[in-house]
């Protein structure tokens, strides 16, 4: 879409939007008159219209934001000013405002919250983290509490805490929440293993705004929350076959795309696989597990870079966030890639935890009945947004015009040359008492700036992967007089830096970035860290030919390197051809970067949605039968007759087949030896086994009451459920990266996903009804000292 065209339907939708700001500053003035009390009291008037259906939402939006605002200046002293409001109108309407940094987003997502909350189904406010979250809430309580709704912090803010039985269903019933999408994202999971009714807490999900939408739903992408299980059967081959492909050769053994995305081996790859692991074919059915190793050892070799993707800190391998550059404890990479790495760097393997239960972001917030979402740079997802989500976005006009100049890019030959550049610009700034925020892409050229400054005896803060807390105050100080920061990409997202007084004056905040990112939109949000509110600031990002955008995405033979190699780097400094073309090869680089990024998120997406649909319908039968009062509805007769017939079709048993069959999964005292069964017919066989199901049945409910009774079945069927869906998850986990790694001419591999994933599906249904009937058969009942029902189930 040309600019001109995008600016003409933002201005459109700006209008429209006006048009309702009009209607709410009708009750300014006399809300301004109006006491306290009486302001008060309107939460509970505009409560009672929406129960009796006298009004919508959309209809009280006006009245409730000028309540809202009105009560802002009074509790908090601020006035949500016009841009804020327009902001608040869109979050309303489930779509994305675009507004910058230090617009206020805070305030602004508390019109919508009031407003969607007093239905008393729940709004919630999720930002990226925990100590944002809590900020946040913090600041807002008064304002919700004076209005009259209550508002809670979705978690306990205490490491490793343990939460009581009912702790979280009281969290979750505050009419206001904040919290973040991974606090969230898990509840949503473990709410969905509860074995009771009473275990649930998590109430259907009503309205949210999300808060940093872009680096939530698409930078987070790729990420999903996984809760862990048992440990998997660990593979013993990770050592000898990283050896091995420590042998192989690039295009001789193997090929890699030029994104650095896939990896496979050549015929000769295989061939020399053959031959050192003394196998025929790798291919072969037997080998699966060599293949599958050899696979992963290659990706982390080639794929995986250490101090980009995850560094090596105490014996053990942590990952980082490669946007953000924030050590991720405690995530692993699934499926064995996290083994092969620390194969890689010969540390101690770690176990390899089975995926119990898994949800994405974008899944976890289409639960919500509606979401919106905020942010400094959605624009640039907008394309994503639309596709994914049907979400337009809204580019909000700051409230002051941008006063920030973003100069173009700095040019170099070399790494060297460019620090040097960064280094003497800095200490220009610094003799100028200018505050300085240098944002580098990864830790070790953080820490590498910092000292080149100490030696230079410029005091410098560094902010690498810290913890958050300490990080908002360190960019809190960023805008003093003579403050030099250095920092990752992560520096401050969410957290504001005002300028000193007398920093103006000097030029506002000099943001230097020393290197594109791998995505514009963090390039914009870097920018933005500087000229917030109508502050006066800059921002430049210096490149050059060895910046690692270029070697990973670069292609360096347009820019004949050869002819280059005789000109010195101030010769190229000067030379306006050199600069242009530099410049180009990086923006295609970035382009290139972010449309893998695009597609690679597609690509999760497609796998996302099998999981998803499946999710969606082993949850609601869950749901189903955690709801049982009686077993009216329950025909397990039936159910026994469609296993049996089933057993009966797929196999041939022989009488003493039968006995063992009978023995495993209906009863342990089974005596006959089915001599006067014709086991041919197979009427007889499944209706003489429906008799052995039900005389079973019979047993079990002469030891329980009815209430007992129906819990017992109730307990039998989610373990069925639950045990055989945790197996589906973990396997369509590993069916993801099986069917990913590019094989020998395989057919689209997306679709062949999606043929397996729902076979596997079948087949995992059937299981479970095998299981019901098992677990209803053989599991032994009590009750404990304090009368609850105990049940053992066989294995
Ligand atoms: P953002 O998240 O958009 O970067 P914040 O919500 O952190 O911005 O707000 C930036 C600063 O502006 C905060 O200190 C906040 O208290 C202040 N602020 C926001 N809205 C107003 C307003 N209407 N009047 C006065 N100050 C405001």
């Amino acid at each position: 879409m040309s600019n001109r065209l995008h600016r003409t339907i933002n201005d459109m939708r700006l209008k429209r939007l006006k048009r309702i700001l009009k209607r709410i500053q009708r009750y300014e003035r006399p809300f301004e008159q109006l006491s306290d009390e009486a302001l008060q009291q309107k939460t509970a008037l505009f409560r009672q219209q929406l129960l009796d259906k006298k009004t919508t939402l959309d209809a009280l939006l006006p009245e409730a934001y000028a309540l809202v605002r009105e009560a802002s200046r009074r509790v908090l002293g601020m006035f949500p000013k016009e841009v804020q409001v327009l902001g608040a109108i869109v979050l309303h309407e489930g779509n994305i405002a675009e507004m910058q940094t230090g617009e206020g987003k805070t305030l602004t997502a508390t019109m919508p919250l009031y407003l969607n909350a007093l239905t008393g189904k729940g709004a919630y406010l999720i930002t990226t983290n925990d100590y944002l979250a809590k900020r946040d809430y913090l600041e807002m309580k008064p304002l919700f509490e004076w209005l009259g709704l209550t508002i809670g912090l979705g978690f306990v803010d205490i490491p490793d805490y343990e939460y009581q039985r009912g702790e979280k269903r009281y969290i979750y019933q505050h009419d206001i929440i904040y919290t973040t999408g991974g606090r969230l994202g898990f509840d949503y999971l473990i709410d969905n293993l509860a074995d009771s009714a009473e275990g649930k807490f998590l109430p259907k999900l009503n309205y949210g705004i999300i808060d940093e939408v872009d680096s939530i739903i698409l930078d987070s992408a790729q990420t999903p929350l996984v809760i862990s299980g048992a440990p998997r059967v660990q593979s013993n081959l990770f050592h000898v076959v990283t050896t091995f492909v420590q042998t192989l050769e690039e295009n001789h053994h193997f090929k890699m795309k030029q994104t650095k995305k896939e990896i496979w081996l050549t015929q000769r790859g295989i061939e020399a696989a053959n031959a050192y692991f003394g196998v025929p074919n790798i291919y072969d059915a037997p080998y699966f597990d060599l293949v599958r190793n050899i696979n992963l050892c290659l990706r982390a070799k080639y794929l995986f870079e250490n101090n980009t993707d995850y560094f090596v800190y105490k014996g053990e391998v942590v990952l980082i966030d490669r946007i953000t550059g924030r050590m991720m404890p405690g995530t692993k990479l699934q499926s064995g890639l996290h083994q092969a790495i620390e194969a890689k760097e010969d540390v101690q393997l770690s176990m390899d935890m089975s995926v119990m239960a898994t949800i994405t972001f974008q899944n976890l917030f289409k639960q919500f009945n509606e979401f919106s979402g905020m942010s400094g740079t959605s624009h640039l997802g907008e394309k994503e947004f639309l596709d994914l989500y049907t979400k337009i976005v809204v580019e909000i006009p700051t409230d002051r015009p941008i006063q920030r100049i973003d100069y173009p890019d700095r040019v170099f030959k070399n790494v060297e040359d460019k620090n040097v550049a960064i280094i003497e610009r800095i200490q220009t700034l610094y003799a100028e008492q200018r505050p300085v925020l240098l944002i580098t892409r990864t830790a070790e050229m953080a820490e590498y700036f910092s000292a080149a400054l100490f030696e230079l005896d410029i005091p410098n803060n560094l902010l690498i992967a810290q913890n958050v807390a300490k990080e908002a105050q360190m960019i809190a100080e960023a805008g003093q007089i003579g403050a030099v920061t250095v920092a990752t990409s992560m520096a401050g997202r969410g957290t504001d830096i005002k300028l000193a007084p007398g920093v103006p004056e000097l030029g506002g905040l000099a943001v230097i970035i020393s290197e594109h990112m791998e995505n514009s939109r963090i390039d914009r949000q870097l920018r933005g860290r500087s000229g917030r509110q109508g502050d006066p600031g800059t921002s430049q990002i210096y490149i050059s030919l060895e910046d690692y955008l270029v070697r990973r995405w670069g292609d360096l033979k347009a820019l004949k390197m050869e002819r280059l190699e005789q000109y010195d780097s101030a010769t190229l400094q000067q030379s306006k051809l050199f600069q242009s073309r530099v410049r180009k090869t990086v923006q295609r680089a970035q382009r290139l970067s972010e449309e893998q990024g695009v597609k690679t998120r597609e690509i999760a997406n497609e796998h996302e949605k099998s999981i998803s649909i499946q999710r969606e319908l082993v949850y609601q039968e869950r749901n189903r039968v955690l709801q049982f009062k009686n077993l009216d509805d329950v025909h397990l007769e039936k159910l026994a007759l469609e296993v049996f017939e089933e057993v009966f079709d797929h196999t041939h048993f022989t009488a003493s087949e039968w006995v063992n069959y009978i023995y495993r999964n209906l009863s342990f005292q089974f005596k006959d030896r089915l001599e006067n069964i014709d086991l041919r017919d197979r009427k007889v066989v499944t209706e003489y086994l429906v008799s052995l199901f039900k005389q079973q049945l019979a047993y079990q409910k002469q030891h329980l009451d009815d209430y007992f009774y129906t819990h017992f079945v109730q307990r039998a069927i989610l373990k069925a459920i639950d045990s055989n869906w945790i197996k589906q998850v973990d396997h369509l986990q590993k069916l993801k990266n099986s069917v990913n790694t590019r094989q020998n001419g395989k057919r689209n591999p997306i679709f062949e996903y999606h043929r397996v994933a729902l076979e596997s599906f079948d087949n995992m249904t059937d299981a479970i009804k095998r299981d019901i009937v098992k677990y209803l058969c053989q599991s032994i009942t009590h009750t404990d000292e304090n009368d609850d029902l105990v049940v053992h189930f066989p294995n």
